[in-house]
């Protein structure tokens, strides 16, 4: 059984972070493969929908992120089906094109609080397990075994732990320091940096 690992998001830009936790999930268990999945239209995100970047853009940068590591991957599956973007769907799909794989969503851990709150979140933990890139500390810990014990009671979550270091990189920093002019250098790969400068994209 082929063990795949889901990583969703807006990537808008990919960065260091998502490439970081994709490598810990892909150690930690064991995983074949480690599959980013940037998302159409983000619904949750409304507010900066209008301001999140081409599907196209997002989609070529995970493709450049990735290209050094043969076991990660990129799916245009979310950002071909245009409309709102959700992940029980997406999940769903997979596991109908590829019954025999066994799949993960690997998600951050301001993803896995928000998580009761997606749409038909019972179909997401009945399709995959999840992986939650939780910071190696006690507090975090703490406060992450309540939710989880939630989750997993409330809709039969299979949810494990992946201990990660504290990164502090996102891709809102990296839109607002490419706006103001900063260096966005060691937050993402060189081949996103050139493709965000040859695009002008977040200026
Ligand atoms: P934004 O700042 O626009 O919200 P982001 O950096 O959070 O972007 P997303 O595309 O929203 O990136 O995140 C995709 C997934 O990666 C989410 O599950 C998120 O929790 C996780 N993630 C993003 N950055 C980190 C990080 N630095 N450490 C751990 N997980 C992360
Ligand atoms: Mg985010």
């Amino acid at each position: 059984m082929r063990k795949i690992g889901i990583m969703g998001g807006t990537f808008d830009p990919v960065h260091l972070g998502h490439l970081i936790i994709a490598e810990a999930a892909l150690d930690a268990a064991g995983l074949d493969e480690v599959r980013f999945i940037p998302c159409g239209r983000p619904y949750f995100k409304d507010e900066r929908c209008d301001k999140v970047s081409d599907a196209e853009d997002r989609l070529e940068m995970c493709r450049l992120a990735v290209n050094d590591n043969p076991r990660f991957t990129v799916s245009d599956i979310e950002v071909k089906r245009r409309g709102k973007t959700y992940t029980y769907e997406t999940m769903e799909e997979l596991k109908a094109e590829e019954p025999d794989s066994e799949f993960s969503f690997i998600c951050g851990a301001d993803s896995v609080v928000s998580m009761s709150s997606w749409y038909l979140p019972e179909r997401i933990f009945r399709t995959c397990s999840i992986l939650a890139a939780v910071r190696d500390d006690e507090t975090d810990r703490k406060c992450f075994d309540t939710e989880i014990k939630k989750l997993h009671h409330e809709y039969g979550a299979d949810i494990s732990l992946l201990p990660v270091p504290n990164i502090g990189i996102s891709s809102t920093d990296i839109r607002e320091r490419i706006k103001s002019g900063k260096s966005v250098r060691y937050l993402t790969t060189n081949n996103v940096i050139e493709y965000i400068e040859r695009k002008g994209l977040y200026r």
